[in-house]
């Protein structure tokens, strides 16, 4: 089942357990009304079997206009003295309907055949959960991202300070999340640990699926083991590579944190490749240098991470050492 399969199944399993909840809730007051009055019951039962009433009139064809009338307005005599007795035994007047969570599409997540709102932010909570179940931390945002962890001082080597360094990066970061579409450049974040490149790809994709695009986040040490798994293992199920390849965002964190195989490598160059040519956003973070990467890579890999992607250079020393100093 493909990745978005699954946040579907999941969202409509959702909107079956709150259908199933109004029905039960309904049952229950029901069964709470009509133990405290009893007349209620019979009552509910004339109401109710009005269409059968309806339906022999009908069929018998003697007098139909003036007995549909009389039975017209004896079942609004019945509603009237249903409420009554539910009011005036404290009850709210629709105490027994059933209450749907969305009342829009009566919680089957679909209105004319459209999808409704309820069923889309289903999907999207559902995809931020998973976002959070595979990254290493809790999903970032751009509030807790903070600059005051950097120095202000011009880094010795380069001559450039991490601060405004890391201020240009963050607003880019902002600026592209907040703009996204599925044609925005790719990022090409490199930098040694600890430097925020973590946070800040996670805070692009909380935003960015906030809006309500389709985002895929991982590892790429996770990901390639999964889809690797998939690849020698059965044969139909490649769905995740597949996914990889068409989702509105791919975030790979940690390139170059692989086991290298002659499968990963290709797998990464197709990834980045097949992207490119479809003009669909990835960003990669890597703690490789330039020259590192050269190592790693194939030429034609290397050459498509620079000319295709916008490269952000962080700078600074480790954020989690100057956090724990701090605290
Ligand atoms: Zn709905």
């Amino acid at each position: 089942m493909s990745y978005r399969s699954e946040l579907y199944k999941k969202a409509l399993e959702e909107l079956e357990d709150r259908r199933s909840k109004a029905v039960l809730e309904q049952a229950e007051n029901r069964s709470l009304a009509f133990s405290k009055i009893p007349e209620l019951e019979a009552l509910s039962r004339e109401i109710s079997s009005v269409g059968t009433k309806l339906y022999r009139i009908y069929e018998s064809r003697e007098n139909v206009a003036q007995r549909v009338e009389e039975l017209s307005r004896e079942n609004m005599k019945q509603n009237e003295r249903f409420e009554r007795l539910l009011t005036e035994n404290g009850f709210a007047p629709d105490f027994l309907e059933l209450k749907y969570f969305c009342p829009k599409c009566r919680d089957t997540g679909f209105v004319n055949g459209e999808q409704c709102e309820c069923l889309k932010a289903l999907v999207k909570k559902e995809a931020s959960l998973r976002l959070n179940f595979t990254s290493p931390v809790t999903l970032s945002d751009f509030d807790s991202f903070r600059l005051s962890y950097y120095d202000e001082k011009p880094d010795p080597k380069t001559g450039v300070s991490p601060l405004s360094r890391m201020k240009a990066i963050f607003e880019y970061c902002r600026d592209w999340a907040n703009y996204f579409s599925r044609s925005s450049k790719s990022i090409l974040m490199q930098g040694k640990t600890g430097l925020g490149k973590t946070h800040l790809s996670l805070a692009i994709a909380r935003c960015v699926i906030e809006q309500g695009y389709d985002v895929v986040y991982g590892s790429v040490f996770n990901l390639m083991s999964r889809i690797e798994q998939e690849h020698f293992g059965k044969k139909e199920n490649e769905d995740s590579y597949e996914h990889l390849l068409n989702c509105d965002l791919l975030i790979l964190d940690d390139l170059g944190t692989e086991f290298s195989s002659g499968f990963t490598k290709k797998a990464i160059y197709s990834i980045i490749n097949t992207r490119l040519l479809a003009q669909l956003p990835t960003i990669i973070s890597t703690n490789l240098s330039m020259e590192e990467m050269l190592e790693t890579y194939s030429d034609r890999v290397v050459s498509r991470l620079l000319n295709g992607y916008d490269r952000l250079v962080f700078l600074g020393r480790d954020i989690r050492f100057e956090k724990r100093k701090k605290q």
